[in-house]
């Protein structure tokens, strides 16, 4: 069913609902293939509307108080609340994603990230002493928030959160594929009277909009998540004006499985890891890493768990698998699978082919593979579905050399036998998050890359410094509290 919140001519700039001059979008449902909704592009005029309007904005809201704050902050939790049905209804259909995801992550966590904002102000030093100094943590300005399709709506709360708590203006650009969430945060960002220019929406083409927020001279912070190619680009652009880049990129994050670890748990836990949002996720574990003893076993276990999955309608209750966002990204998740396969790798579980009875929709089978060298392009590169690749390795240190030879550093987890010894494995990965023992998610907890996975680190204290400058007052005297 399509909605009236999915079409939107209008978008929100400096506190009112403004005409874009932009093209229109066509917005797809990924498993029906059916537009479902339309959006009226911004433009680069409208980029810079937006940026003046939230220059306008900064200096009141950064000078708002802690307490001020931790109320728009509730009261923008309560009006995303209020939403939470058709929020639900929004990602099921722009991402594809099944409902039950829709609602425990997309939407869930990113209320959890919100609120952990709300409640970190209680207690933040935005001052603190240091002999003769006062240490001050002031608002760093403007913030550009520049998010991917994945998880849309959570993304836009891990920047939006952490920006309006330390007292900066966003400028929020949603993908493309997926724009129709962020306009239901404007909507609540109007119902709770966000005072004009403190979240502005120019929903458009990276290229276009997105450069212009990266280049504009009145933007202080860029927060960009979306791909490495696209965030060595964002990052040159802002060289020019100096401007603070966090950036949140891509992942080929291991799994590592210690000899004697649970290999039922290990092998089923990671399967369903990578399978989560159609294997869309920055952080999934796309390599499983298994002592070469235990590859059978791991193979028939990861077979079973990979064919349990359901796959189908996102809008039933039951379903673990939707399609992937659009006929693009299929084709190129196929194409890793044909090229592996035409490489000699040994297909264990799904593949090309439509999983059985759905003709329609971008869907892929959950697809297990292994004998595939860990230079090959699949154990090396960001598939971005429902795909994982299974490595056999000869001792700890060549688990550790093999977790560690990409690119990228984002995330990955370690099974032992004991918690102690898989944690002294996790401290020798060049990562920026592991779990280990399939440890419960931790809101508060740092997130971010190593390497080509970016340089920002988002949520907990560590997200709110991103937007924070650094001002250092010397007094004639030693302030009281000094240390
Ligand atoms: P993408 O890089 O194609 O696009 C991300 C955003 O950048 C979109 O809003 C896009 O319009 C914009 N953009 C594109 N070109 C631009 C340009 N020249 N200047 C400015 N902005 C531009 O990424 P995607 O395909 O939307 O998302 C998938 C990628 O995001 C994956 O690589 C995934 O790993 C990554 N990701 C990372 C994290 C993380 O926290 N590290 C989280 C989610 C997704």
């Amino acid at each position: 069913m399509n909605r009236p919140q999915w079409t939107r001519e209008r978008t929100y700039i400096g506190g009112a609902w403004v005409e874009t001059r932009g093209d229109i979008c066509e917005v797809e449902d990924p498993a029906t293939e059916k537009v479902i909704g339309r959006v009226r592009q911004a433009t680069q005029a409208d980029a810079t509307q937006a940026v003046d309007a939230a220059r306008a904005a900064a200096p009141a809201w950064g000078s708002t108080t802690p307490a001020y704050r931790i109320a728009a902050l509730r009261a923008l939790s309560t009006a995303l609340r209020e939403r939470g049905d058709l929020l639900v209804d929004t990602l099921v259909g722009e991402v594809g994603t099944p409902v039950s995801l829709a609602r425990s992550s997309h939407l869930g966590q990113a209320l959890t990230v919100l609120d952990s904002y709300a409640e970190l102000l209680e207690t933040f030093a935005f001052e603190d002493y240091l002999a003769n100094t006062r240490v001050l943590r002031e608002s760093a300005g403007v913030v550009a928030a520049i998010t991917p399709w994945n998880y849309p709506l959570y993304q836009l709360i891990a920047k939006v959160a952490p920006a309006l708590a330390a007292g900066c203006p966003v400028v929020v650009k949603p993908a493309e594929l997926t724009p129709l969430s962020a306009f239901i945060v404007a909507d609540a960002a109007e119902a709770i009277g966000l005072p004009p220019g403190v979240f502005n929406l120019v929903p458009g083409p990276g290229g276009e909009v997105g450069e212009v927020l990266a280049t504009h001279p009145g933007v202080d912070v860029v927060s960009f998540t979306g791909s490495t190619r696209v965030g060595r680009r964002v990052a040159a652009l802002a060289a020019d004006t100096v401007k603070r880049v966090c950036l949140e990129l891509g992942g080929k994050s291991a799994s590592l499985m210690l000899p004697g670890a649970d290999v039922e748990r290990a092998v089923s836990a990671t399967v369903a890891n990578v399978m989560v949002n159609s294997g869309q996720t920055c952080a999934a574990w796309t390599r499983l890493l298994v002592p070469r003893s235990e590859l059978d076993q791991s193979l028939a276990v990861a077979e079973a768990a990979a064919s349990r999955q359901v796959v189908g309608d996102p809008r039933h209750e039951a379903t673990e698998l939707g399609p992937v966002i659009s006929a693009a990204q299929r084709r190129s998740v196929l194409n890793y699978i044909e090229q592996a396969v035409a490489e000699g790798a040994t297909l264990v579980e799904g593949g090309t082919e439509r999983p059985r009875g759905l003709t329609v929709g971008h869907y892929v089978r959950p697809t297990v593979l292994t004998g595939v060298s860990p230079q090959s392009r699949i154990a090396q590169e960001e598939v971005f579905g429902p795909v994982l690749v299974v490595l056999p390795y000869e001792d700890v240190g060549d688990a550790v050399d093999l977790a560690n030879a990409t690119p990228y550093g984002l995330a990955g987890s370690v099974w032992g036998p004991d918690d102690e010894r898989a944690f002294s494995v996790a401290r020798r990965l060049r990562t920026g998050r592991v779990d280990v023992n399939g440890a419960a998610w931790n809101p508060s907890a740092p997130f971010g890359g190593y390497k080509q996975s970016g340089n920002g680190r988002e949520l907990g204290s560590w997200g709110i410094e991103e937007f924070l400058e650094t001002k250092a007052v010397q007094m004639p005297y030693a302030a009281s509290g000094s240390r």
